[in-house]
């Protein structure tokens, strides 16, 4: 981290007090694709149970809780079968990442709003966002003001398509405004904004970030941090610097799987 200024967000990083335990340091979802589509699912669980969230669960389609159980130690599993089923696995949740891998299906669509009247903050990526293309109302109106919206700027386009040639920071900020919630607008140098009008820009990131996977540890990793009720403002942008600092400790040959494992160290130098 030499030559980094300490992030500002440092002093309400979610550090667990002594007497903590491990219902009490956050509760997060990770929604996974079918069984052929799991990986997604199992770096976001991982990457938030990295970032310090208590418990983890991956919610996952029936015919998907076999590849998952096989391939997860201390991340818990439920199988739904239905939107309902979804939203009663999910009581009692913080925070609930649903979207990479999800598949552009009405289920997508219909899993994301009956999750948003639950009381879990959620964030949504990847296909969460692209399955709304051309009904993007159909997402803003379910979305409250702590979620979290993490596009790649294809997925951008897709949901907000005149925008397109606004600057990113004036681009996001109105994304943010629109949806009631706030944007992650991802890339070489990342736009973090919230509804209430905070930008922030983060440019740590390294090319090496390029690379299939990286996007769902961030979702994880955000999630993971809201579960422990941060602001899901700085939970962004911590997460987006931690993530970044991550990779600038690995270097080339980076792949998604490397980055959770990279956050004890990058962690440890902020506490
Ligand atoms: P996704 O597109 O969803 O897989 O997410 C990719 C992740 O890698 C995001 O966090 C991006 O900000 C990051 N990323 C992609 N390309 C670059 C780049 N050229 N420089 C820095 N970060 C990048
Ligand atoms: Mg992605």
């Amino acid at each position: 981290m030499t030559g980094t200024l300490l992030p500002d967000w440092r002093d309400s990083f979610p550090w667990p007090g002594a007497e903590t335990h491990k219902h009490a340091r956050g509760r997060l979802g990770v929604v996974s694709g079918k069984a052929t589509q799991t990986g997604a699912a199992r770096l976001a669980a991982r990457a938030g149970l990295r970032i310090g969230a208590g418990v983890v669960r991956i919610l996952c389609p029936p015919d998907a809780a076999a590849v998952i159980a096989s391939a997860v130690e201390a991340i818990m599993l439920t199988p739904f079968g239905s939107p309902e089923a979804l939203v009663e696995a999910c009581e009692g949740m913080d925070a609930v990442v649903i979207g990479p891998a999800a598949g552009l299906t009405e289920a997508t669509r219909a899993h994301i709003r009956a999750l948003a009247v639950t009381g879990a903050a959620l964030v949504v990526d990847a296909d969460g966002l692209t399955v709304f293309e051309g009904w993007p109302e159909g997402l803003f109106e379910v979305l409250d003001r702590d979620d979290v919206l993490t596009p790649h700027e294809g997925e951008f386009k897709r949901l907000f398509p005149d925008l397109l040639e606004t600057a990113r920071e004036g681009g996001a900020a109105e994304a943010a405004r629109r949806a009631g919630a706030v944007v992650v607008l991802k890339g070489p140098a990342t736009v973090i904004a919230a509804p209430d009008g905070r930008v922030a820009v983060n440019d740590n990131g390294t090319p090496w970030l390029a690379t299939a996977g990286t996007g769902d540890v961030l979702a994880g990793m955000i999630g993971g941090l809201m579960a422990q009720r941060m602001d899901s403002f700085d939970a962004a942008r911590a997460a987006v610097w931690l993530h970044a600092e991550a990779a600038r400790g690995f270097g080339p040959g980076l792949i998604a799987e490397d980055l959770p494992e990279r956050l004890p160290s990058v962690l440890a130098a902020l506490y």
